[in-house]
């Protein structure tokens, strides 16, 4: 028999102990789920844990009949505002009023109908995108626009017009052929895109303040097959890059992501593009979540700034590499991973921001941004972990409109403290932020934590005032 040190100079052997040290090392990085928003009794808060609030009630939405009940009652009383709970993905407190009441709309939660001829669906305003993925892959059909994840309800999703990676639809309002809505004085509507009252400029991007959003009919495509084709790009070349992907008209989807490690800061991106092959799928079952501890362990790499953020966008451009070529059906490309991204340190908190910019004013726009952050952020409070860059077309729908022209909209994921000077600090830089982007034509997404001044949402939004008088005019 062998002893342990002549196995310990056996090359197989201390192939094996390092493969069991990093099974175990993944094995315990711990997976979190956060509780927030209504999972927390009378004392709610959103998903950063940045407000929270007491409401007086939370209600379950069960059926029309006891919504519409509940609207007309709360009126007849007065004094008391209603708002309208969806996942609570939004960050900010969209989603309650200090003694409020909260309708959970997340058990309003039923397909309809699919109707395969006409590719649409008829879902109620609590289903998620998972919700309505499972029901409509049987029949090979897809989702036209969704966001980067399933995890959103279809009613939250449209009140904020959400976007995804799809560059020929649009954002989600141009998807809705019908809706039912509840008005904010009680009255249930069919709605549709002739109706000559405009429900649906306010409702979509409305954030639930032009009434309850019952169901929707949405219209579909094919559940196409996509080849990946990744790339790395400079920054400058972006704009030129995409004009050229969009001319082709041969990809479907595309995202791109800018470099946040110190060495390549702002200059470096890579894109990743799904290719139509042709090819529709019935069969592929929609994929769960992967390799969620090993994207954590990367993050969390990440987050520790300097060297380890190189480490970390050198594996990223690894990983991207290794799937150029793979193929994969519409709906797994629009349902990513999001568990591997919480965060539950103590003293700090993660949040996301959107800044929205015309295309054609880009390249500029980073280079300026380039004067205003750290390229280095590993000693600083306020950190930025990552930048992601989706297309946003020009929006004719929504009255709330942050798209007027084509834009890009890059996503921002920051860490900073919570102490009262750290919070401060954030809201400085972001205000900065927010004013470089407005001075080159763009605007910015509100269902994220608001840093920015009334003065900065009334400049990215000059059609608030309108909107301001339709809701006092549509609240009765
Ligand atoms: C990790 C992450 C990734 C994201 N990715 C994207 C992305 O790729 N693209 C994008 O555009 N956005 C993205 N977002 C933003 C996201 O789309 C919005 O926060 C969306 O509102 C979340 O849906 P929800 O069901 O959680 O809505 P909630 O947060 O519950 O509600 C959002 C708003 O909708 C209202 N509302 C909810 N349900 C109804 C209803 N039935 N009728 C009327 N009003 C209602 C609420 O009152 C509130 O104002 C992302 C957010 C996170 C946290």
């Amino acid at each position: 028999m062998q002893t342990i040190t002549e196995l310990s100079k056996k090359p197989w052997f201390l192939g094996s102990l390092v493969l069991v040290f990093v099974v175990v090392v993944l094995w315990s990085i711990p997976i979190e789920k956060r509780k927030y928003g209504l999972s927390q009794s009378n004392l709610v808060t959103d998903y950063t844990g940045l407000l929270p609030e007491r409401v007086e009630r939370v209600v379950k939405a069960e059926n029309r009949t006891k919504l519409q009940k509940i609207v007309i009652e709360t009126n007849e009383k007065g004094g008391q505002q209603i708002s309208v709970a969806g996942l609570q993905h939004s960050q900010g407190g969209h989603t309650y009023y200090k003694d409020g009441v909260v309708l959970d709309m997340r058990s309003f939660n039923d397909v309809l109908e699919i109707n395969e001829q006409d590719k649409t669906i008829r879902v109620e305003g609590g289903a998620t995108w998972e919700d309505v993925q499972n029901a409509i892959t049987p029949y090979g059909l897809a989702l036209k626009v969704t966001q980067s994840q399933s995890i959103f309800s279809i009613g939250g999703s449209l009140s904020v017009n959400a976007h995804g990676r799809d560059i020929h639809f649009g954002p989600m309002a141009g998807t809705v052929k019908e809706m039912t809505l509840l008005t904010p004085t009680g009255e249930i509507k069919k709605v549709t895109r002739e109706s000559s009252e405009e429900w649906m400029q306010y409702v979509f991007g409305g954030y639930g303040l032009f009434g309850v959003i019952l169901d929707v009919t949405l219209e579909l495509t094919e559940n196409d097959v996509y080849t990946i084709h990744t790339e790395e790009l400079k920054t400058v070349e972006y704009e030129s890059y995409f004009k050229n992907l969009l001319d082709h008209n041969n990809t479907a989807m595309h995202y791109a992501r800018v470099s946040v490690a110190p060495s390549s800061f702002l200059d470096e991106m890579y894109v990743i593009n799904y290719n139509y092959t042709g090819k529709q799928d019935h069969k592929t079952p929609l994929k769960g979540e992967q390799g969620i501890r090993l994207s954590k362990l990367a993050l969390d790499l990440g987050r520790q700034g300097g060297f380890l953020e190189e480490l970390f966008w050198e594996t990223q451009k690894l990983y991207i590499d290794s799937i150029d070529g793979n193929t994969i059906t519409r709906n797994n490309a629009m349902r990513s991973e999001s568990t591997f991204m919480e965060f539950t340190k103590p003293g700090r908190v993660e949040v996301l921001q959107e800044f929205f910019i015309p295309v054609h004013s880009y390249e500029e726009y980073i280079n300026d941004l380039k004067q205003l952050l750290s390229s280095n952020d590993k000693n600083e409070d306020f950190k930025v972990h990552n930048i992601t860059v989706r297309y946003a077309a020009k929006d004719n729908h929504t009255s709330l409109n942050y798209a007027k022209e084509d834009m890009f909209g890059l996503v921002i994921l920051i860490q900073h403290g919570l102490k009262e000077k750290e919070i401060a600090n954030a809201k400085a830089i972001i205000q900065d932020w927010t004013s470089l982007t407005l001075d080159h034509g763009g605007t910015y997404y509100l269902p994220y934590y608001r840093y920015q001044t009334k003065e900065q949402f009334m400049k990215s939004y000059p059609e608030w005032e309108k909107f301001r008088e339709e809701k006092l005019r549509r609240d009765g």
